[in-house]
């Protein structure tokens, strides 16, 4: 059993995984990384938010620093 299974993600009630094509992942900021991306700088998030455009709801969030640094 390894925790990189990839049958152990999260999933919404549709069974879609964060690798699902209708899943995006919406990243979130801090106040003064929103007002960075304001003025056009480029912004690290603090996290990912994981929604299903099918069911809309956010059903896993990550701070894992490897996950948000593919987003960019
Ligand atoms: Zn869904």
């Amino acid at each position: 059993m390894t925790s990189d299974d990839k049958s152990s993600l999260p999933k919404c009630r549709c069974g879609h995984d964060r690798t699902h094509h209708l899943v995006s992942a919406e990243p979130e900021y801090t106040f003064g990384g929103y007002l960075l991306l304001l003025l056009g700088v480029t912004v690290k998030p603090i996290k990912l938010k994981y929604r299903c455009r099918q069911c809309d709801t956010i059903f896993e969030t990550t701070t894992d620093p490897k996950l948000i640094g593919g987003q960019i």
